[in-house]
């Protein structure tokens, strides 16, 4: 869970904070705006992981480094967390760490709920989540330290506009001198509630509620770029130039970007194939149909071929980008791969 994968649609939004990482560009701040049930949460989560993976693949994380495997319990000394939570507990001041088990298990099965979600979640009774002043001092503490195991550390501050103005000024500090390698990403509902002055030091990203359509669409483009792939391994090792020459028509027919995007796709695939030689189940991303199809086609993917297989695939990506003929650029690669697949 929670990586970029996991995350339905948002496919521009997921590419642009993608490039920033490949790019080395990454804003100190950023505030991820959406309503609830869109995702900003669960994709502020996705990039801080891409970005802490030190064995980051082209479109995700991946999922094998022990960055990931922190992440993945959501336990990653670099990776923090702030969120609104009720003034006390068993007579005592609160404090966002007070709630982390509870935060864990809300944010890995429910990354897409909301406020009255997580405050049902930690019995909250009738009292509002609030981010209190006093949670600004942990902040400070936790950036103080030198980063663990990690290039950055990453803050992620859900709901800031549940923020007490003393958190906020705080926070309005940090933002206009910020400790370095540190990146901050806020996630808000509200954005129109957050002092403008946080706001301007963001680089801001809209994230839009998306339609059961649009969900659909990309569970759809998932499939259709699986029975693509299929086509091409299938075509690819039995030496099937007419099915090849085909299917090059289909590629196509896609327009430059499903063709990119697909490329990317089949980089995932044939990584997660041999993943699959190495019988690490839990290190394994497939769907449910991809994983029947990589019951057979693993055993084509080796230590081999596994490296120029996904150079190729990334040369016809950057190909592709150049405006070299599709049909030519997909003919090719089902050639080399029919080559690749006897190693
Ligand atoms: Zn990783």
């Amino acid at each position: 869970m929670l990586y970029f994968k996991d995350i339905k649609g948002h496919t521009d939004l997921r590419a642009r904070l993608i490039q920033s990482v490949q790019e080395g560009v990454i804003p100190h701040a950023r505030l991820l705006s959406g309503p609830e049930g869109a995702g900003a949460l669960p994709l502020a989560v996705a990039y801080a992981r891409y970005l802490l993976c030190t064995g980051r693949a082209a479109d995700d994380a991946c999922g094998a480094c022990p960055s990931c495997q922190k992440i993945n319990k959501l336990a990653h000394p670099d990776l923090h967390f702030v969120f609104p939570i009720i003034n006390k507990i068993s007579s005592r001041d609160a404090f966002c760490d007070d709630f982390l088990p509870e935060w864990r298990e809300f944010l890995m099965k429910t990354p897409n709920s909301n406020l009255s979600g997580w405050l049902e979640k930690i019995q909250a009774g009738n009292a509002q989540g609030t981010i209190y002043a006093r949670e600004s001092n942990e902040i400070v503490r936790k950036l103080n330290f030198k980063s663990y195991e990690s290039d950055y550390k990453v803050m992620i501050i859900w709901l800031p506009e549940k923020m007490q103005e003393a958190a906020a000024n705080k926070l309005l500090k940090l933002l206009e001198e910020p400790p370095d390698k540190t990146v901050f990403l806020l996630v808000a509902e509200e954005p129109d509630k957050i002092i403008t002055t946080i706001r301007s030091r963001c680089q801001q990203l809209i994230v839009p509620l998306l339609s059961d359509e649009n969900v659909r669409q990309s569970t759809d483009e998932t499939d259709m770029f699986l029975e693509l792939f299929k086509s091409i391994m299938r075509n690819s090792v039995s030496h099937n130039l007419r099915g090849m020459k085909a299917k090059s028509e289909d590629f196509h027919a896609l327009g430059r970007d499903k063709q990119k995007a697909f490329l990317a796709y089949a980089q995932r695939q044939v990584r997660e194939n041999f993943l699959n030689i190495l019988n690490q189940p839990q290190i394994n991303y497939m769907n449910e149909n991809e994983a029947d199809f990589a019951v057979k086609f693993h055993t084509f993917v080796n230590e081999r071929n596994v490296f120029d297989f996904v150079g190729e695939l990334e040369l016809a990506e950057r190909h592709i980008e150049s405006n070299v003929n599709a049909k030519m650029v997909f003919f090719d690669l089902s050639m080399k791969i029919a080559v690749l697949l006897k190693r």
